[in-house]
């Protein structure tokens, strides 16, 4: 089987960031993209919110991206992923192009916004229907828009979005919000908002820009014209964690769980980028866990790269596990060279708190413990209560 450092898994802002730190890092990187690198960028036409360049076309933006993961001779390969598996304690990451064992995979696929599905939608993207609050409500400044959704993300972002808009309608299928009462509340609240119950979006229509809405009541089946110069589709967001779905920890909805080094509940599966659980998805937001993750990768790898030929590989290890946040056990690793060196033998240091996961991989109950392996199968263990135990161990 073919086996890479560091699989990168899709081509938007996280994995093109998590290339590019990655290659300077040294690794062997290989990015998966299904389809074209840049990601959810190349649908819209503004970009205004990536420091250092005012403004930019998503597609402009991608290539950007791209020709610099290149320049640091990125491999790229078209392939849909279909999973990540675990086998034996490898990482093998499943393809439409064939099986790719990897040290390390940093899953960066993103998410997608649900669809309204009606008619002119798909034709008005990034021409005034948006799924994204933050990207595009600075272009609508003055301007009367309208809002899809009833739930909190409506709710809020309809809210947010009155900082721009002269007249937000919050269009909604029932006759109140399922958003929270705070948020509820609020929005009512606030003169701006006009709430446009028992209503469904028939039609969007414009010649280039959104120009109009046709509107339907459910209850009364008129049909109405709304006059607005864009529109807000809040009906869901949903991630594309099918490669890792019931492998990693997730919370409700599918947004993988990680820790601040984009670790996944599985080590050395980093998550970045939309696909994760966080506050705020943007390219800015995607690029820092890309990088932070590649970083982590980094030191992942080469943390099992010297574990193993420490510890696992040769016929013959003792180790002594200690902790290095523990002043005591540090001085005890001291000692324990000295005695080793006095009876003519070699023990390995392994700086167990910073290699819990090795701590927990050979059964070892306590720090500090002597440990002796035989081809990476535990012989004996001793958690050490003084140094005569050490002495003992040696003999
Ligand atoms: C219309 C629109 C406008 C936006 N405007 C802005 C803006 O102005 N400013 C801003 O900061 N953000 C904006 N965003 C949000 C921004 O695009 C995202 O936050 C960002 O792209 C997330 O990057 P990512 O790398 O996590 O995921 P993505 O960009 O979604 O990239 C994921 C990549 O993974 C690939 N992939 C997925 N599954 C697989 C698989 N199984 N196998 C192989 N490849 C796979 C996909 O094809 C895709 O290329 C906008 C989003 C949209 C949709």
């Amino acid at each position: 089987m073919e086996k890479r450092e560091l699989v990168v898994i899709g081509a938007g802002p996280a994995g093109l960031t998590a290339a590019i730190y990655g290659r300077r890092a040294g690794l062997d990187v290989l990015v998966l993209e299904r389809g074209i690198a840049g990601g959810q960028i190349n649908t819209t036409e503004e970009i205004e919110n990536w420091p250092g360049v005012q403004h930019a076309t998503g597609p402009e933006l991608s290539e950007m991206f791209r020709s610099h993961a290149e320049k640091f001779k990125t491999e790229f390969r078209d392939a849909q992923v279909s999973s990540v598996e675990v086998r034996d304690d490898v990482k093998v990451v499943v393809t439409d192009k064939g099986e790719i064992e990897a040290e390390a995979v940093i899953l960066a696929t993103g998410a997608y916004f649900r669809r309204l599905g009606c008619e002119g939608e798909a034709e008005h993207i990034g021409q005034g229907v948006s799924y994204c609050a933050v990207c595009d409500g600075a272009f609508f400044e003055d301007e009367e828009i309208a809002v899809v959704g009833g739930g909190n993300t409506a709710v809020e972002e309809g809210e947010y979005l009155t900082a721009f808009a002269s007249k937000v309608y919050i269009i909604h299928r029932r006759d109140e919000f399922r958003a929270d009462r705070a948020a509820v509340e609020r929005a009512l609240s606030n003169p701006k908002i006009v709430p446009v119950w028992n209503t469904v979006v028939e039609k969007i229509e414009g010649d280039g820009m959104v120009e109009n809405l046709v509107l339907k009541n459910i209850k009364t089946g008129e049909t109405s014209n709304l006059p607005v110069a864009g529109v807000f589709m809040f009906v869901g967001q949903l991630p594309h964690d099918e490669p890792v779905r019931g492998l990693v920890e997730a919370v409700k909805g599918g947004w993988i769980k990680t820790d601040e080094s984009m670790e996944t509940s599985v080590e050395g599966l980093f998550a970045a980028g939309d696909v994760r659980d966080k506050d705020l998805r943007q390219v800015v937001t995607a690029a820092s866990d890309g990088a932070i993750a590649a970083m982590a990768a980094s030191a992942y790898i080469n943390e099992q790269v010297h574990l193993r030929s420490v510890l696992l590989e040769p016929d013959h290890v003792i180790a002594l596990f200690y902790s290095s946040i523990e002043r005591e056990q540090v001085a005890l690793s001291d000692v324990v060279d000295g005695a080793a060196r006095a009876a003519g033998k070699k023990v390995a240091l392994v700086d167990g708190y910073r290699n819990a996961r090795m701590v927990e991989k050979l059964k070892i109950p306590s720090l500090p413990a002597m440990v002796e392996l035989n081809s990476g199968k535990t012989a004996r263990i001793k958690p050490l209560t003084s140094v005569a135990d050490v002495e003992e161990f040696l003999k």
